[in-house]
């Protein structure tokens, strides 16, 4: 059996996305087989994406500022508000450079399976955005699966007022997978396509 310390590791290592007990192990013996200073910029940079990370105010998204690089960049279009489930959906759009609209990060998709209620998620907030911006286009960037379909459908109803475009993504993304998952090049396509959200979506 491994000393204690290595144990701890491959504890707390493995509860990573991604990262099996296997995985945990192997790092575990690279981190050893490295200088001392490895280890301690390994640990220091762990550190600092959390202390010295920010959830921005208004849209959610994550930055070393609050506001955002986004909500504080004057020339941004604010007539454009794009929905995205996380933060990191945000950067993959950015990525593309073919957007120059403001983003709403809710924290999740509404699901009665998985017992999350619209009131966990931040679509008050998305709500007082899209009036008081006058947004003219709300962009649903949001996972093709029922969940995504019900939240889109959700936050449309509170909308009243029909100037207002609902699109969403084009159905090029595999069905049941999150943004993350989808090429780079199928994502460009699939914002580039994106289509009105009908009534039954
Ligand atoms: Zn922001």
């Amino acid at each position: 059996m491994y000393p204690p310390n290595i144990i701890d590791f491959i504890k707390i290592f493995s509860k990573l996305p991604g990262i099996g007990p296997k995985s945990a192990e192997r790092v575990a013996f690279y981190i050893l087989s490295q200088n001392v200073e490895f280890a301690e910029k390994l640990a220091g940079s762990i550190i600092a994406i959390k202390k010295k990370t920010k959830k921005c105010h208004i849209c959610g998204n994550i930055d070393v500022n609050d506001p955002c690089f986004i909500c504080a960049d004057p020339k941004r279009d604010n007539s454009k508000i794009c929905v995205v489930e996380d933060a990191m959906d945000i950067y993959l759009i950015e990525n593309m450079s073919i957007y120059n609209g403001l983003y709403h990060c809710l924290g999740g998709l509404i699901s009665p399976l998985s017992g999350v209620k619209p009131e966990d998620l931040k679509i008050k907030e998305l709500i007082s955005r899209i009036k008081e911006n006058k947004v003219k286009e709300v962009i649903f960037a949001l996972s093709a699966i029922p969940e995504g379909d019900t939240t889109i459908l959700y936050i449309k109803s509170l909308v009243k007022n029909s100037d207002i475009k609902f699109t969403t993504l084009a159905r090029g993304i595999p069905v049941g997978t999150g943004l993350q998952y989808a090429g780079n090049k199928s994502l460009e396509e699939a914002f580039k396509g994106r289509e009105e959200v009908k009534t039954n979506v």
